[in-house]
């Protein structure tokens, strides 16, 4: 299988070089699309040996067993990370039975004879942080396999894949392939519910660029879930089905100072140099940028525009022609080695536009000479529970809106997450991925879950994120008031569902809450709490205790 791209020094499309007598000079350029596999990702060898390995065990389910309605829909893509933001879905069942490719929504993103959909990471660096697969639906391990070399770049048909089936019944089976070595995390004939790890995505099998295959068969046979204009043989075997992204958008942005390189090494699916401080030379230097771009469309063009602090413009020598012709990429990556020599210190800006399009202003700082560049943590990000509302039966992630520039330095943030179940930690884990998930099946009703994310850069840590929910629809309990006599009241909540303890302020414009520890009772199912106080202005709240 296959994916993005190759190494500059094979691409198709190299650019041309230029020298400028203004001083500032595009020493060079590269970058091009995804390569085509010529086999799937699993190839037919490797399939016959799987099949011989289930038909082995003694525990796999035998034979075919239709499923009424078919099989169950999935209801979230099986990786940490998420679709269209940083997991590009680069190809999908190839539903042409020719040597033409055709994906359900009638185009191609496909390539041909391929069985199942590739959700590509964006370097190997998020693979050496960890981006985990889970179970997508509950299910018995039928098969697995683990110790294989996982940092593929060229196509291999006799590259070995770490893997892991899963049965789902009914003659049901996923197949997550390409995994990290020694991150198969469960063993075989393990009952999982969803959203258990079952190991971390890599490159290794068949593949040259690192993802997760997932595929999907019944009784044997491929099928592709999505439905759409060119798979109407079955309705969708989604919960809910994601449509194709086709917009151009940058999935990864650096700037970099390569310098006098007239390359930027290594590259991707390496996690290439990035930098965000220039010291000046006093002479040229590399000031420039690397991104992989999505749906680039074919003639497409680019343009730099480099300004100052003060916002005027530096350097902008126009609009050039990319040179992939009547040829559209749906991932291609692409470097630049523009060197200047910058005039002024503080941070400047870098402007990308495609197609006349400004992808982004990119900040860089720039320091006189003998400046010492000091680390910046990453930038800010949003967090979301999904689904925001959970159930006891759901698979939860904890989603980041991440901005395509995530740190001030184009430092490769990681995540770190961290699960808690009534206060107590159930998961904590680094992902180089935008979510992470608790499977099926932790949490009762009532439970207070919470997702705590902490980026870093490698050195430094953001300010952590929260989000939490009661698991089941449960709702916080309400504070009631009741007058006794003239001067007389109780307090009283619910002694059921989570934890909360009375607490008291005396100013709500800068309140100092105290908790109330004089008085408190039970009575019928209620915490109790007569006249606690008197002799001044009270506020009071129910403040919960995890
Ligand atoms: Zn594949």
């Amino acid at each position: 299988m296959k994916t993005n791209i190759k190494n500059l020094s094979l691409l198709p499309a190299l650019l041309f070089v230029l020298a400028r007598a203004s001083g500032e000079v595009l020493v060079g350029g590269g970058g091009g699309p995804a390569s085509q596999p010529k086999l799937d990702c699993i190839p037919q060898a490797q399939r016959d040996a799987i099949e011989a390995a289930i038909a082995a065990n003694p525990a796999a389910p035998r034979g075919p067993h239709p499923l009424d309605g078919g099989p169950a829909p999935y209801p979230f893509q099986p990786i940490a990370g998420t679709v269209w933001q940083d997991r590009f879905i680069n190809n999908f069942v190839d539903l042409d039975p020719s040597s033409g490719i055709l994906d359900w929504d009638c185009t191609g993103f496909t390539y041909d004879g391929h069985s199942g959909h590739d959700l590509n990471l964006r370097h190997f660096g998020e693979q050496d942080v960890g981006v985990p697969i889970f179970a997508a639906l509950d299910g018995t391990v039928i098969a697995r396999h683990d110790g294989e070399f996982d940092r593929n770049t060229s196509l291999n048909p006799s590259a070995v894949a770490n893997y892991v089936i899963l049965d789902h019944g009914g003659g049901h089976h996923s197949l997550y392939w390409h995994m990290r070595s020694n991150s198969v995390a469960v063993p075989l004939n393990q009952v999982v519910t969803a959203g258990t790890q079952l190991g971390q995505a890599a490159s290794s099998g068949y593949s040259d660029y690192p993802h997760l295959h997932f595929e999907s068969q019944l009784n044997g046979v491929v099928y592709e879930p999505y439905a759409g204009n060119c798979q109407t043989s079955t309705p969708s075997r989604w919960v809910s089905q994601t449509t194709i992204r086709r917009d151009t958008y940058l999935e990864l942005f650096a700037m970099h100072g390569m310098h006098g390189t007239n390359n930027v090494s290594p590259f991707l699916p390496e996690n290439p140099p990035r930098q965000g401080t220039f010291v000046r030379i006093g002479a040229q230097q590399t000031v420039s940028c690397w991104f992989l771009i999505h749906n680039q469309p074919a003639n497409s063009t680019y343009r730099f525009r480099y300004k100052r602090p003060n916002g005027t413009v530096f350097y902008d020598p126009g609009t050039f022609a990319f040179g992939n012709n009547a040829t559209a990429y749906r991932g291609a990556q692409w470097w630049w080695n523009y060197t200047l020599n910058p005039d002024t210190s503080g941070t400047w800006t870098l402007d990308v536009f495609i197609n006349g399009a400004l992808m982004v202003t990119a900040p860089f700082l720039v320091l006189n000479t003998g400046g010492v560049p000091t680390n910046r943590p990453p930038n800010a990000f949003t967090a979301a529970l999904d689904p925001g509302a959970p159930t006891t039966n759901d698979v939860v992630f904890c989603r980041l809106a991440v901005p395509l520039l995530d740190d001030p330095d184009y430092d490769f943030v990681r995540y770190h997450f961290q699960w808690k179940l009534n206060g107590a930690v159930v998961r904590d884990v680094t992902n180089g991925a935008f979510s992470d998930a608790v499977r099926k099946g932790i949490a009762q009703t009532g439970d207070f879950l919470s997702c705590t994310v902490t980026a870093n850069d490698g050195v430094t840590n953001g300010q952590p994120v929260t989000v939490s929910t009661f698991v089941g629809g449960v709702v916080p309990p309400r504070l009631n008031v009741a007058q006794l006599g003239r001067s007389d009241f109780r307090l009283s909540w619910t002694t059921s569902g989570p934890p909360y303890a009375l607490e008291y302020a005396t100013d709500l414009i800068a309140p100092n809450w105290q908790p109330v520890t004089n008085g408190l009772g039970q009575s019928g199912g209620q915490n109790t709490v007569t006249n606690p106080g008197s002799g001044s202005l009270r506020f009071f709240r129910l403040h919960f205790t995890y």
